[in-house]
């Protein structure tokens, strides 16, 4: 049994969703887990619908809406010439319930909200292809993950319950006699009380590899519209190179660093129990792409990742002492409240260096809060480039007009805090 993965991109059109019935027409004799994002950049568009609700502006919501629903119906239109299929009522009907949810008053907790609203771009996506795959023959078994994969109730960073859902997924996700594909939902899930959850933007990655561990499958694919795990972001740089094979410690590492093609929750669950990772192009299925997997040290081809816009936070105490495990505590405690995840972070006697992305909103709030007990300083408009196997060279051609703020340096990876000089 495998597991696949489509994301928002190979799911954007209906152009996309005809070629998923071209890859699956590829492996005519496999049981495949098929695991869906919501289409193009649906769950962007309803992240504006969740802001407009929680601020009462509903001429927000409605524009957003329409223009949701338009994308989604060219789709169907698209796919389907019988406009009387059930696709179209269904469609129609997770709308109406969505629109439904948002004509009642928000309530005061809008992470709770946000999970309650988003999980629609999933439901509709995973309805609307599992009907075009039975319609092009592909028997395929509609499956709700929120019936299985179990939470808590960290709203939209949910942790996933692993002996509950274990269990329910081993007996919901059952092959019945004839029976090939199971289509579900990635990056949500839902509490014991079946309230709606998500594992955090891009987690649909996350649940490929949840259901892969939780039902021994083969191996994961993730489909991807790259040729599979580039050495750098090719919109930062020129002459990237295809990583083949990857370990996974390769692949956690760069992940961890903000390699975008994989979320960096994927692979442990897969190392576990030595799943092998695909990562390949739905454009070009018959290339081979990247394997990330159980794998010895072949050929350590030096990798490179850009984090842009990011900001400096420089905090000293007020009273000019030494920065002491109690203020790292304190200093954490108010990122950790306010979800600000630290990039890198260095300290010297009497100050404390954070690199964090620049969200202005938390960062706002996180500054007032160190403010009360440090001095605060911040510089912004920096960026922040990982080497994992890194030399000189390597070093010498990403500072090329650049300003270095600060380096760390590990054994296999170096980190360098730049400003662009123009
Ligand atoms: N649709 C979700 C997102 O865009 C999950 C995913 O694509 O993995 O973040
Ligand atoms: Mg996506």
């Amino acid at each position: 049994m495998f597991v696949f993965k489509f994301g928002g991109a190979s799911v954007k059109s209906a152009g996309a969703v005809r070629n998923i019935v071209e890859i699956l027409g590829r492996y005519p004799d496999d049981r495949i887990v098929v695991v869906v994002s919501a289409m193009g950049k649906t769950t962007n568009a309803l992240e504006r619908v969740v802001d407009h609700y929680s601020a009462g502006n509903r001429d927000g919501v409605e524009k957003e809406m329409d223009q949701l629903k338009a994308y989604h119906f060219k789709i169907l239109d698209g796919l389907f010439s019988d406009k009387d299929h059930p696709a179209f009522l269904e469609v129609e009907g997770l709308f109406g319930e969505l629109s439904g949810r948002l004509s009642r008053e928000p309530t005061l907790n809008y992470d709770y909200d946000y999970d309650q609203i988003i999980c629609y771009g999933e439901l509709i996506s995973t309805r609307l292809i599992g009907h075009y795959l039975n319609q092009s023959g592909v028997m395929t078994r509609w499956m709700d993950i929120r019936r299985s994969l179990k939470t808590d109730n960290s709203w939209r960073e949910a942790r996933v319950d692993w002996e509950l859902s274990t269990r329910l997924v081993r007996e919901h996700f059952t092959f019945s006699d004839g029976e090939r594909i199971l289509i579900t939902q990635g990056f949500i899930a839902s509490t014991i009380n079946d309230q709606s959850t998500s594992l955090g933007r891009e987690g649909s990655d996350y649940t490929a590899a949840l259901l892969a561990f939780m039902l021994n499958a083969e191996s994961v694919t993730i489909w991807k519209d790259v040729p599979g795990v580039l050495n750098a972001d090719p919109k930062y740089f020129d002459d990237t190179v295809l990583l083949e094979k990857l370990s996974y410690l390769d692949a956690i590492e760069l992940a961890y660093f903000g390699t975008s093609v994989i979320h960096p929750k994927t692979i442990k669950p897969l190392q576990n129990k030595n799943i092998n990772l695909y990562v390949k192009s739905f454009v070009d299925p018959d290339a081979p792409g990247t394997l990330i997997g159980n794998i010895g040290y072949e050929k350590l081809t030096p990798s490179f990742i850009f984090k842009m816009d990011q900001v400096l936070i420089r905090t000293s105490p007020r009273d000019f002492s030494f920065i002491s495990e109690d203020n790292l505590e304190e200093i954490f405690g108010i990122l950790h409240a306010h979800g600000m995840r630290i990039n890198l972070m260095q300290n010297s006697a009497v100050s404390f260096l954070m690199i964090v992305n620049n969200d202005r909103r938390k960062l706002r709030l996180v500054v007032d809060a160190l403010e009360e007990n440090y001095r605060v300083a911040y510089q912004t408009g920096l960026e922040l480039v990982t080497i994992r196997y890194f030399d000189q060279s390597t070093i010498d051609r990403v500072m090329i007009n650049k300003e270095l703020i600060l380096e760390q340096r590990g054994v296999q990876n170096i980190q360098l805090l730049v400003r662009d000089l123009g």
